[in-house]
């Protein structure tokens, strides 16, 4: 079968190569529909991440992915369509692995498929254990590619409620940090919860802030001074922070921004050694005198996968046209090269795999 791969920690070693089908075990066999591509994808081709499963010298890229079953298995039918899990506990294993939580892996010793130790999904079809399956209703079909990276957000919006927790609180209104996927669809999360909603990012053209405008929410487009200033007057009171740029320094500036008792999510992974001045004494006192709360947040467990398949069937049904304005292209597999391109429009892009 045809499939994406690379040669790990070897820059620019990707090919469209004919490998072997997958072993199937008792599993579910899945024909890929679509796989939509991220940052994680583009620093696998580049050599910077990655790792082949034990004993095979390439990796199948892909983590994003909506398919149709076709060998039935545990709950799953044939033709029944699916998202896969992508991260897999690890063989000790730890305390949260143990708990369904592998999200939350204490030992680093999780797999990843398409990242870490297992085969992606960049393929004509893959085999899997129906344990780390999730059905997507036939309306999603177009979008399921977004199950994956909803999830992510998913678990971050979860933590947020649950932390809170620790006080009465009635959140009115959020700011967002970057107007990409996760951005996007944390604001859409964000506003099926009733919330006002601002999204800040560099840019003043192209999709993004019409994308924000459709979810409801109020685009800001302005330097990062700006949005320090502009949280201390015209914005009012902000409760929660969700950062997705993976720019450190708007961090610290959301940290600032939040009113008290607010909580600021971590999501965007900062890969590179940028450092800055900030002003400790302030940010500490801050968080003290304010109660304030800031986590970080990555990838997510199966609860969060079938919550995304949940709201992101609410936000279709209440945003007519979102989904196909965010995916802002759609490549066959022969240009899965393009698909990996960042063009200056571009917010989610899938690679069309099969029917
Ligand atoms: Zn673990």
């Amino acid at each position: 079968m045809r499939a994406v791969i690379v040669r790990p920690g070897r820059a620019a070693s990707d090919e469209l190569a004919d490998v072997p089908a997958p072993v199937m075990d008792d599993h579910a066999v899945v024909d890929v529909i679509a796989v939509g591509v991220d940052g994680t994808d583009n620093e696998i081709v580049e050599g910077r991440y990655g790792s082949g499963p034990p004993g095979e010298d390439f990796l199948i890229i892909g983590h994003e992915s909506v398919g149709r079953v076709t060998r039935a298995a545990g709950e799953f039918q044939e033709g029944d369509l699916v998202t896969a899990i992508v991260r897999r506990p690890d063989p000790v294993p730890c305390l949260n692995c143990a708990n369904g939580e592998w999200d939350m892996c204490l030992n680093g010793l999780y797999t990843e498929r398409g990242i870490k130790s297992r085969h992606g999904f960049l393929a004509e079809r893959y085999a899997e254990d129906p344990e780390y399956l999730v059905r997507v209703p036939v309306e999603l079909e177009p979008v399921g590619a977004l199950v994956e990276p909803t999830s992510i957000v998913e678990k971050a919006v979860e933590q947020i409620w649950r932390i809170q927790e620790r006080l009465a609180w009635e959140p009115k209104t959020a700011l967002v940090t970057g107007s990409g996927p996760v951005g996007l669809l944390a604001t859409m999360l964000l506003r099926l919860r009733g919330l006002e909603v601002y999204v800040y990012d560099r840019v003043s053209d192209g999709p993004k802030p019409e994308l924000a405008t459709m979810l409801g929410a109020r685009y800001l487009a302005a330097a990062e001074a700006d949005l320090a200033r502009a949280a201390g007057g015209d914005l009012g009171d902000i409760d929660i922070g969700i950062e997705a740029t993976g720019y450190s320094p708007l961090s610290f500036t959301l940290v600032d921004t939040v009113s008290p008792n607010g909580i600021v999510a971590l999501t965007g992974v900062s890969s590179g050694t940028r450092s800055a001045q900030i002003a400790t004494d302030h940010l500490n006192m801050e968080i003290v005198l304010q109660n304030k709360v800031v986590f970080g947040s990555v990838n997510a467990n199966r609860r969060h996968f079938e919550l995304a398949v949940d709201d992101l069937a609410r936000a279709q049904r209440r945003w007519p046209g979102f989904f196909e304005a965010m995916v802002t292209r759609r490549e066959p597999l022969i240009n899965y090269r393009s698909a990996l391109e960042r063009k200056a429009d571009d917010v989610k892009v899938i690679v069309e795999v099969g029917s």
